[in-house]
């Protein structure tokens, strides 16, 4: 009876189910950006000076003239002085709970030490002046709890919770001592994190796929073939059948969402987007026939431009390294393609288990500049990204435009000292150039 009471207010409370709890709701506070030329996301050029007023956590009005609430008592003003208001940026591949620490202490750690890096760095990811990641693989559900609940700063997250993976394939990251694994017996330690999830028929590939959706996955992240940081996965693997792609389609299309890919060759991308996938990650691999393909179907490549140095996170000499430098030089021809065919590309990083490299977030952004204007890269981790973000349809846990500079947007926004279309190696120093830093109306930063 005691029991029955319990389960009766944890329900009544709505405790159950608090994945899916939307953010605190923030206090109609009033910040009026005076003086500030916009880069909306969309545009290719900066507007004249501007005045812009943010209620609670939405931009209510945009005006050239100056806006009355500036003379009401209660609002923040802050003269922008003509610099540059933009939309917080936006990385499509990012893993919030495995950028720190490397392969084995992510393995080994302790859950409690893994959370806090993991919170550390989404602090310091938020202010580099990413405001949403989409994360692609890791037990985020907590931190992103913790972040909406305002218990530390960090970006929006859309998760994907745990990476699902073939045997052998990139995400299996067990020990060979560790076979055979028999069904029902206990989980892998990458398991038991959440890390990644092993399946490997269509009915395990359902299982892992909806655990994950309850759990508040925005979508779901399969690995479609071999990979650089899986010590067992050979880089031309296929690593599910088109069976198993399609069952994890369709129980995320019946939730409402979507799939999304790792693969870097044409088969493993062929076959994904046969089985009905909506978004490949990477893709360097890609040959024309399939690029091709991804242009026709309308399939987003959610590509990185990764630099060399993402290979230091291997050993020297290790199979990793080496299959790093093969991804790495399809880099070039992949971007190529992507323009070639006006493919639907979207920006990311995968910067993972590199410490280092995470506070050169803003540095891979600018690198775009090799393939595309300073404008179409900063239009693509802006706008371009948060049109991919809205594939999660119902199951978008910030309803609202992100991305964008307007009228009725979420107030993400970013005040830049200078102009980035001008200067794009602006968003390399985010502690110097992002004077103000702004998440949902909140402001995180004001330097001015
Ligand atoms: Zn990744």
């Amino acid at each position: 009876m005691v029991m029955r009471a319990f389960i009766f207010v944890v329900a009544v409370l709505g405790l159950v189910g608090s994945a899916f709890a939307q953010p605190q709701s923030v206090e109609s506070s009033l910040t009026l950006f005076e003086n500030v030329r916009i880069f909306d996301g969309k545009s290719e050029a900066l507007s004249a000076s501007m005045n812009v007023l943010v209620r609670g956590n939405t931009i209510e009005k945009i005006s050239k003239d100056p806006i009355p609430a500036s003379s009401s008592a209660g609002v923040r003003t802050i003269a922008g002085g003509g610099r540059t208001l933009m939309p917080g940026l936006i990385d499509m591949h990012w893993h919030a709970m495995l950028v720190r620490p490397s392969v084995p202490v992510l393995l080994t750690a302790d859950v409690g030490y893994l959370n806090l890096m993991a919170g550390a760095e989404a602090t310091d990811t938020l202010m580099r002046g990413f405001t949403t990641i989409r994360d692609l693989g890791g037990p985020t559900f907590g931190l992103k709890r913790a972040i909406d609940e305002g218990v530390l700063p960090g970006p929006r997250i859309y998760p994907s919770g745990a990476i699902i993976s073939v045997t052998s394939g990139h995400g299996d990251f067990r020990q060979p001592f560790e076979l055979p694994r028999t069904i029902g017996a206990p989980q892998s330690r990458q398991e038991q994190l959440g890390a990644a999830m092993i399946a490997d028929s269509p009915d395990e590939v359902r299982v892992r796929v909806r655990e994950q959706l309850m759990l508040g996955a925005t979508q779901i992240k399969l690995t479609a073939g071999g990979g650089v940081a899986s010590p067992h996965s050979p880089l031309d693997a296929s690593t599910f059948t088109e069976a198993e792609l399609r069952a994890a389609v369709e129980a995320a299309e019946n939730w409402g969402t979507y799939v999304t890919v790792h693969a870097y060759t044409p088969d493993s991308i062929q076959r994904a987007i046969a089985a009905g996938v909506k978004c490949i990650e990477h893709g360097h691999l890609m040959d024309q026939q399939t690029a091709e393909l991804i242009a026709d179907k309308g399939i987003w490549l959610s590509t990185q431009p990764f630099p060399d140095e993402m290979a230091n996170a291997f050993p020297p000499g290790s199979l990793e390294r080496e299959k790093a430098y093969e991804v790495f030089a399809g880099t070039n021809r992949t971007y190529e393609f992507a323009k070639k065919y006006k493919i639907k590309t979207a920006f990311g990083t995968d910067i993972l288990f590199s410490p280092q490299l995470a506070p050169r977030h803003g540095q891979l952004l600018a690198s775009l500049v090799r393939w595309y204007t300073p404008a179409q890269a900063l239009i693509m981790a802006t706008s371009t990204n948060a049109e991919l973000l809205g594939l999660s349809g119902k199951r978008n846990p910030y309803p609202g435009k992100l991305g964008v500079v307007e009228e009725g947007a979420l107030a993400d926004l970013l005040l830049v000292d200078g102009d980035p279309i001008a200067n794009i190696a602006l968003i390399e120093n985010p502690a110097k150039n992002f004077v103000v830093i702004m998440k949902d109306g909140k402001l995180f930063k004001n330097s001015l």
